[in-house]
């Protein structure tokens, strides 16, 4: 075993911990981040039901569409949302974070 102090020799492991840059949190763990309610245009077929599980942020358009009041999804109302989201029949009310 070599002495401690002793120049680099070729054989020596690679020093990674001192390669290392200093940890930063991940962009999933930012403060910044917020939960939202997104519709999939697409898969959304207009039953309604979101509305009627979350009013406090979802309303209809004339034609049974929803409409997201935009705003991030607040920590009390948060279980809520998830049972929507679950509970719509094509899967199209969805949460995510930004
Ligand atoms: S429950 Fe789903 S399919 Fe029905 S209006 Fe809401 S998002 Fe659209």
């Amino acid at each position: 075993m070599p002495a401690m102090g002793h120049a680099r020799h070729a054989h020596d492991p690679p020093n990674y911990h001192c390669r290392r840059t200093p940890a930063r949190p991940r962009p999933c763990e930012s403060k910044s981040m917020s939960t939202h309610l997104r519709v999939n245009p697409i898969t959304c077929e207009a039953h309604g039901l979101c509305a009627e599980l979350l009013p406090e942020m979802i309303t209809l358009d004339d034609w049974g569409y929803p409409i997201i009041d935009g705003n991030p999804i607040a920590p009390e109302l948060l279980e809520h949302a998830r049972r929507a989201a679950a509970a719509c029949p094509t899967l199209a009310l969805l949460i995510e974070r930004r």
